[in-house]
């Protein structure tokens, strides 16, 4: 496993591979790696000849400057997971490499990047536009990989790939969990013993909400899902909304999608999480 810096030495190297007919998969993080990306890794490997990951800790998609001082960076761990992971090539730049110059891009990515975190993290949906089409336009991937975990990301990258003509599949890989349920997230690390515990609390609503949508309204599903999290002290929803799969509109009838999905931001102490679930289309 080669880790580069330098964003010529990676297109001279890519260069050379695609001239032998590889295949590239990309697999974009922030680095402070676990078993969630790592299972992207996995499935690029399955997917390509040859698998770049790239770490790189985003300041223009952080709207919040605290969360980007805190956000943990772990480079060196993360190479040696890689490397087990059998990664081929860690693109690894430094904040003048990927922005030489401020970026002033501005990107048109309709209604899919207004709702729920585009409305929360005002900017945040740019800054991921601005990031990953240079990766795109820098790595010239055949496919790249995304968690389903930032579910409303995919819709986003998509509009964009979309927007831009790019000549990129997306490919998306299913959430992963803890054992008792809390979705792997790089930012779980800043959670204190006690916050840890009652974190799984996230998942499991989200699970019985499923059990509970039966015969009830989006509203019932939603009021139930907020209500229950905000009682339990420690935890204070920012959103919880059910949207339809692919626009990522607000839905109110189940009928009105047929990939209905929950869509959470909640605040754990002061350390902010996502997850989502998945609900079976339910005639009330
Ligand atoms: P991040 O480093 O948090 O920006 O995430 C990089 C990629 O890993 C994104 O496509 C995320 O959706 C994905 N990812 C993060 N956590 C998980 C998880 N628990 N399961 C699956 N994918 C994940």
């Amino acid at each position: 496993m080669k880790t580069i810096q330098s964003i010529q030495a990676l297109k001279s190297l890519l260069d050379t591979l695609r001239k032998e007919r590889k295949t590239i998969g990309l697999v974009p993080t922030m680095g402070a790696l676990h078993p969630g990306h790592l299972s992207l890794v996995k499935q690029s490997r399955a997917e390509n000849d040859v698998t770049v990951v790239s770490i790189f800790v985003n300041p223009t998609q952080f709207n919040n400057q605290q969360d980007l001082q805190t956000y943990p960076r772990t480079l060196e761990a993360d190479c040696r997971l890689l490397e087990a992971a059998g990664c081929d090539l860690v693109f690894a730049p430094s904040e003048t490499e990927m922005y030489p110059e401020k970026d002033i891009r501005v990107f048109d990515l309709g209604a899919v990047a207004k709702v729920m975190e585009g409305k929360f993290r005002p900017g945040h949906f740019n800054g991921v536009a601005q990031v990953v089409s240079k990766l795109f336009y820098i790595v010239e991937p055949d496919r790249a990989y995304f968690g389903e975990k930032d579910f409303q990301q995919i819709a986003v990258i998509r509009r964009m790939v979309q927007l831009l003509n790019l000549p990129v599949e997306i490919r998306t890989c299913p959430i992963i969990r803890e054992k008792d349920g809390l979705a792997l997230s790089s930012r779980n690390t800043r959670l204190t013993a006690g916050q840890r515990q009652i974190a799984p609390r996230i998942a499991a609503t989200l699970k019985e909400s499923v059990t509970f949508a039966k015969g009830k309204s989006v509203k019932e599903v939603i009021d139930f899902v907020v209500d229950t999290l905000n009682r339990q002290p420690g935890l204070e929803v920012e959103y919880y909304e059910i949207v339809d799969g692919s626009t990522l509109q607000p839905i109110e009838k189940w009928e009105e999608s047929t990939e209905p999905v929950g869509c959470i931001a909640i605040y754990c102490g002061d350390v902010r999480l996502i997850d989502n679930i998945k609900y079976k289309r339910i005639t009330t």
